[in-house]
């Protein structure tokens, strides 16, 4: 089974993407941790990343494709693959959409969690005092929503016009959202 979770920022992806990946033996395939990683690495890629990522801004669409052709064709996914922060843009969606195709592989449910603005700001503000994330401060919080709105949004739309959007609740419990999660699949 193959996953994509959609959300804004702070909404619970990558909670729930853990919980799927020990429930369900799927590997969490999480483009932020990935670009986490290559900043603490010292990666040429990660500090061309670190300037967008810290300005609450996209890294490109080309760079995110091809660091995510990279994983696909690594293989090992377990019984599939939770995405959880790409795709972002529509680009990126179609950019998935061909590099499946060529694996032989498809999406099977593409999982909204949808939270209200002033509960993402919340939450990512409590993140910020226990898990310091460089980009969980007010201003980039803000520029994140935005370029969610602009960009993510569509791609929303995007998989609900393939009708494999299912929409859930993501302001509930954390138990909740999971057990919501667990019905659906
Ligand atoms: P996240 O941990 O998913 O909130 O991602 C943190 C930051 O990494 C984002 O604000 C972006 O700057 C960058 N990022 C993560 N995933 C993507 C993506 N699919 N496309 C572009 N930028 C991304």
């Amino acid at each position: 089974m193959n996953i994509i979770l959609l959300g804004p920022p702070g909404c619970g992806k990558g909670t729930q993407a853990k919980l799927l990946e020990r429930e369900r033996n799927l590997q969490q395939i999480s483009t932020g941790d990935m670009l986490r990683q290559e900043v603490a690495d010292g990666t040429e890629l990660g500090q061309q990343a670190q300037k967008f990522m810290s300005a609450g801004q996209l890294v490109a669409d080309e760079v995110m494709i091809g660091m995510i052709q990279n994983r696909l064709q690594r293989g090992d996914l377990g019984s599939g693959f939770i995405l959880d922060g790409f795709p972002r843009t529509v680009e990126q969606a179609q950019g998935l959409g061909a590099m499946l195709g060529e694996l032989d592989l498809t999406v099977d449910k593409v999982l909204y969690l949808k939270v209200p603005k002033e509960m993402v700001v919340e939450r990512l503000l409590k993140r910020a005092e226990i898990e310091g994330r460089a980009d969980d401060n007010q201003e980039t919080i803000e520029k994140r929503m935005e370029v969610y709105l602009q960009q993510t949004i569509p791609v929303v739309e995007w998989y609900q016009q393939q009708s494999l959007l299912l929409e859930l609740d993501g302001g509930k419990a954390i138990d909740e959202v999971s057990a919501k999660i667990r019905d659906s699949l």
